[in-house]
């Protein structure tokens, strides 16, 4: 058989194809990150990020956020955009603006803002919450402000203080009521808004968010609403303050076909809004933009079937088809495209902290004396038989693999009536699963695999244990069924031999990840690594950085993760360092926010030992320890504290 080379990695784990041009194997097997691309010199070993993880004693499992990906893909998107636009002559600009639901992290927040101010990239709010934050970071007074989402008076009053503070903030109108009320505000305070309005388009965006768009949209509004809209400004002597019309057919749009045709029918509606007096300034296309997660280029549900650079000339393109047509002039384009912008720059990373080995399990627990005795049952000898056959390579497999399925269920049913004891229903099921073992080695070469056998791998699959829990860090996987591309972190130079499935550490079935980029559509487990004694096992989950992030919830009282902060630096021997630890959830913060006392509690924990103190049951000093332990776990980190095996003094 050919020697397993990273080529082979490649084609299992897909890196290059969903990283983005960020994500690589590297020649010694590991997974290497190259954040900057305009600058390829720098080149960062994730083992070597792990260790420096390790030696600054940070508990896994971590989010690690590269700074430099996020400034890469805020200056990609915005100069793709300036590329079209000068080689569309086109008239307009590109004002884009970043979503902050999906990441509202302030580190993640000020790295976008900071990065987008040579573009006047803005930010857009969806939420009260939302609209405080980014009227106190988005400082650039060119830069827009987009507001979407259900309004009230308090949230359009906080819009006109940003009118007040000189900034460019636009309220989209949603619904028609929020048109009124704003209009009423605005005349009360004498500060004259910029309006928006949400358009419902007939186009759904194909993929899991198709009902953003279409008649049952929950946001925007009619045509009938739109053009009544305006007429109601015109009488209140507000037409001028009507700048933008806004749409948004739904997130990780699959198909390409679906933005040209939002493209094509809004700007038709600009167009004729223009036509009929309304001095429309804007155009905005909304999010959208997807994520190759599987790395097929489809329309998989997790995936996309073209490229930024695509998406961007089919927008731009697409808004001047219709405007020269209809001779209007070209609108500024504005677009909220989120998960293009931060999925890339974080990860999960985890140590695999166990295995929950299947049936066929060769670990010592697992192992049972199998050698012939005397007055064996009659099943015992006859899966002794089928265990020697299978050694044959004339022997038929598919027969064998019957034999032995049609003695276990005997077996098993002998036990029930007191035949077969139960140290020898063991033997049968050791022999058994050896015996499939060599089975499914014999399949691992052959063409066509009937189905009965192709269950095999499943049954035949292990569990790796990861120290994470999947409710906080991966939601979308279990909500959804998102794919999140996973690959080890190291040893990719070397074949994987176990077929894995992975498993968190909450108490909840659902607690778990069983679908993984296949080469035709998903399969049901990884091919990961066989763990070692003495030797660390990571795992990454990637693409984590839009939604996954911060839509997390505490199942079982799994709170935040402790994250890494990592820049490159081209100066420094491993071509990064990290600039910023933050601490994930305590159980202090976790239970504080489930309304216990964990103060109060550690006293009353103190109340009982010291009872215990004062019966003789337990020596005072020993007591204080046990306060002090209750105490520290208190203080601790949600998840399983687990010491490196490859450096055991940390
Ligand atoms: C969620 C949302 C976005 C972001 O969409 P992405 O697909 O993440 O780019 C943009 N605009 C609106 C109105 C949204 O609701």
């Amino acid at each position: 058989m050919a020697k397993w080379t990273i080529e082979d990695a490649e084609r299992l784990y897909r890196v290059k194809r969903w990283g983005g041009g960020y994500f690589e194997i590297g020649e010694n097997g590991n997974l290497h990150v190259t954040p900057d691309p305009t600058n390829t010199d720098i080149r960062i070993d994730f083992k070597t990020v792990v260790e420096e993880i390790q030696q600054e004693g940070i508990q896994f499992p971590v989010v690690v956020r590269f700074h430099d990906i996020l400034r890469s893909q805020v200056a990609q998107l915005n100069q793709t955009f300036r590329d079209a636009i000068k080689e569309a002559e086109y008239n307009g600009q590109y004002m884009g603006v970043y979503p902050i639901k999906v990441n509202q992290m302030r580190e993640v927040v000020e790295e976008v803002v900071e990065a987008g101010e040579a573009f006047n990239y803005g930010l857009e709010a969806g939420s009260k919450a939302e609209l405080l934050t980014v009227l106190s970071y988005n400082t650039n007074e060119e830069s827009l402000t987009i507001l979407n989402g259900y309004k009230d008076e308090e949230f359009m009053r906080l819009a006109l203080l940003g009118r007040k503070l000189g900034r460019k903030i636009i309220v989209v109108v949603e619904k028609y009521s929020e048109l009124i009320a704003l209009v009423r505000i605005s005349k009360e305070l004498k500060i004259d808004p910029i309006i928006g309005l949400r358009s419902k388009m007939t186009v759904k965006g194909r993929g899991k968010w198709a009902s953003s768009g279409g008649e049952r949209a929950k946001f925007g509004l009619t045509i009938a609403e739109v053009i009544n809209a305006s007429n109601y400004l015109k009488e209140q002597g507000m037409l001028d303050c009507l700048k933008l019309l806004h749409f948004h057919i739904g997130s990780q749009i699959t198909d390409i076909r679906s933005v040209k045709e939002a493209v094509s029918e809004g700007g038709r509606i600009y167009a004729e809004l223009h036509r009929m007096g309304v001095g429309l300034e804007y155009i905005d296309v909304g999010g959208g933009l997807g994520i190759d997660y599987d790395g097929s280029q489809s329309t998989n549900d997790s995936s996309r079937n073209y490229s930024m650079q695509e998406y961007v000339a089919d927008v731009v393109y697409g808004i001047k088809e219709v405007c020269d047509l209809e001779k209007v002039p070209h609108p500024n384009i504005v677009s909220e495209s989120g998960r293009a912008i931060t999925a890339h720059h974080s990860c999960v990373i985890t140590p695999i902290v166990g295995e929950i080995r299947s049936s066929g399990s060769s670990l010592d627990s697992n192992k049972f004396e199998t050698t012939e005795q005397e007055n064996e049952h009659v099943l015992v000898k006859n899966m002794r038989s089928v265990s020697v056959q299978i050694d044959d390579p004339n022997e038929n497999t598919q027969e064998l693999f019957n034999d032995a399925s049609q003695y276990k269920e005997q077996a098993v049913d002998a036990f029930k009536l007191r035949v077969v004891s139960l140290p020898e229903l063991a033997k049968i099921e050791t022999l058994y699963w050896d015996i499939m073992k060599k089975v499914q080695k014999r399949l691992r070469h052959v063409e066509f695999i009937p189905e009965e056998l192709q269950e095999l791998d499943y049954a035949l699959s292990s569990q790796y244990l990861c120290n994470f829990s999947v409710f906080q860090s991966a939601a979308d996987t279990w909500a959804i069924d998102q794919l999140l591309p996973i690959a080890p972190l190291t040893r990719m130079n070397e074949e994987p031999t176990v077929n894995c499935s992975l498993v968190d550490i909450t108490c909840d079935s659902d607690g778990k990840i069983d679908q993984f980029i296949g080469d035709y559509g998903t399969t049901d487990f990884i091919p990961l690594h066989e763990l070692k004694e003495d030797e660390d096992y990571y795992v990454g989950l990637f693409l984590t950085g839009a939604y996954q992030d911060v839509m997390g919830d505490m199942h079982n009282l799994f709170g935040r993760l402790n994250e890494v902060h990592i820049y490159s630096y081209d100066d420094d021997p491993e071509d990064f360092y990290i600039e910023e630890f933050v601490n994930g959830s305590s159980v202090n913060d976790v239970l504080s926010i489930m309304q216990y006392n964990p103060s109060l509690m550690a006293h009353n924990v103190k109340k009982l030992i010291d009872k215990r103190i004062a019966s003789g049951d337990i020596k005072p000093r020993e007591g204080v320890k046990w306060t002090d332990f209750y105490e520290n776990c208190l203080d601790g980190y949600t998840y399983l504290k687990t010491p490196s095996k490859s450096n055991p003094q940390k």
